[in-house]
């Protein structure tokens, strides 16, 4: 392709995507094909031959777009949001036509430094303590990885580096048990075992209590455990619990374990001065992580990973064969030392473009507005007799259940609602996502897509409202 003919179809597809972006509202929120059905239009062995772009993107509109569920779409209320907006995608078209391998600040000067600077602004937007450093991750879950690996090497006075797991003691991790499964993954794939990983109960908001934790590594070490890492959740999935960072920093603090933060969705909520309760205790973590690819209008991938020792890190991760040392050596950052994969896309222009485009204030806006839309939301279920709020509101999430009169508690209100969630998901007016609440079936609304409005909202509780009361709940449960 010639950069003549790169241009025409840039110019084309750049027509398709604001065209989207202004009609992206017609589709079915969720992808409405059946398993297979994409596959069977795609050819199953490659063309030896080039063809041209207009028939390939003639494929994609045709082809691929049935097979694509809308997450821009301002009625996506399933998982949590992964936002994104112009500027990001216009960052992301740069950042892909520079195609700039940015693990060495050599090989890009420019993506190392703005991403050293822009981290910055985010922690100052977010009132995170001034002796955080960050780094951009591809996901949180590379950070929860990158904080466990770091762990385990202070634990091991970096010895499990060096003379692998099998000369050390056990060593333990903890977290809630509403933690995001990306913890219990990080701890099998860095070889300490499920096992080894302690779920510590909740209290009735659902938040890790503090008292069982502190048992829990008493008796770990009585019985010649190594306590390692306990990572806190700061907006957990289900139902967005809040872990209280202070109590747990200060058990941290006394037994001389890593706490990492995980707070995935909720750490852009920190925009909001009146949200950072949630930060209370924060000066105890020793690193933490948030995705402005979550809900701060950036498009994945973009975790801000926030460390309180780089060098501890940087320790734990950094190799030199000859062809990484470089003459800036020690003066400069690499922060292929800083994560998992040694190649690095310029990720921090997206956040760059983002955060000037919008303004912090600007960001500030939407995140407050979803969380109002949210609270509204809540007072509408509240104020519908069959229809039951299953755990409190966090921030713009919220967990309910449908309760007809005449169904008893028990299977047949969890069958109704896995019925009722299927029914709207195949509607396709809305998405949302099932939940189990302390055992019960429940339904996840969570809100924070960019362009979300109150119509939108108000439009997804109709959908909800009538599905739910045109349900025939006898016919349900007498077919099972
Ligand atoms: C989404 C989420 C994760 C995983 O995020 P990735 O960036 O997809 O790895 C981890 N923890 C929490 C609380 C989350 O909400």
């Amino acid at each position: 392709m010639t950069p003549e003919d790169f241009r025409r179809h840039a110019h084309e597809l750049v027509d398709w995507m604001a065209d989207y972006m202004e009609t992206v509202e017609q589709y079915p929120v969720r992808a409405q094909t059946a398993p297979g059905e994409i596959a069977a239009t795609l050819p199953d062995a490659p063309p030896a031959e080039g063809e041209p772009m207009d028939r390939i993107f003639e494929d994609f509109k045709t082809d691929v777009m049935p097979g694509i569920t809308h997450w821009q779409h301002p009625r996506f209320f399933a998982y949590f949001p992964a936002n994104s907006s112009p500027p990001s995608v216009l960052a992301e078209m740069l950042t892909a036509t520079l195609g700039a391998q940015c693990m060495l600040w050599q090989t890009s000067p420019a993506a190392t430094e703005m991403e050293t600077k822009v981290l910055d602004w985010l922690r100052q937007m977010t009132g995170l303590p001034a002796g955080l450093t960050g780094v951009i991750q591809d996901s949180a879950s590379g950070a929860i990885l990158c904080a466990l690996l770091t762990a385990r090497e202070k634990a091991t006075e970096w010895q499990a580096n060096e003379k692998g797991l099998g000369a050390q003691p056990k060593l333990t991790v903890y977290t809630s048990n509403q933690t995001h499964s990306a913890t219990e993954k990080n701890v099998k794939i860095i070889g300490l075992g499920r096992e080894n990983l302690r779920a510590i109960d909740v209290d009735e908001s659902f938040a890790l209590r503090p008292e069982l934790l502190e048992a829990q590594i008493e008796a770990d070490i009585a019985a010649g455990c190594v306590p390692t890492c306990v990572v806190a959740s700061v907006g957990a999935t289900g139902v967005g619990a809040v872990d209280p960072l202070r109590a747990i920093g200060e058990i941290c603090e006394r037994h001389d374990i890593f706490l990492h933060v995980d707070a995935a969705w909720a750490g852009t909520a920190w925009l909001l001065p009146e949200q950072r309760w949630m930060l209370d205790g924060i000066e105890y973590a020793d690193s933490l992580v948030f995705n402005p690819h979550k809900w701060m209008l950036t498009n994945f991938d973009c975790s801000a990973h926030y460390v309180r020792d780089p060098n501890a890190l940087v320790r734990t991760l950094s190799i030199l064969p000859e062809f990484l040392k470089s003459r800036e050596q020690g003066k400069i950052i690499d922060y292929r030392d800083w994560s998992v994969p040694l190649g690095r896309r310029f990720r921090a222009l997206k956040l760059w473009m983002v955060i000037r485009s919008y303004g912090a204030d600007g960001l500030r806006r939407i995140v407050r507005s979803h969380i109002d839309l949210a609270a509204e939301l809540e007072r509408w279920i509240a104020a519908e007799p069959d229809f039951e709020i299953v755990a409190p509101r966090s921030l713009a999430l919220i967990n309910f259940r449908y309760r007809p009169k005449d169904v008893r508690e028990g299977e047949g209100l969890d069958r109704i609602n896995a019925v009722l969630l299927e029914r709207i998901n195949d509607d396709g007016r809305i998405y949302l996502t099932q939940n189990k609440v302390r055992g019960q079936a429940a339904i996840r609304f969570s809100i924070g897509q960019t362009n979300t409005e109150h119509r939108h909202v108000a439009e997804g509780w109709d959908v909800v409202k009538e599905i739910a009361r045109n349900l025939d709940s006898a016919a349900i449960l007498a077919a099972d």
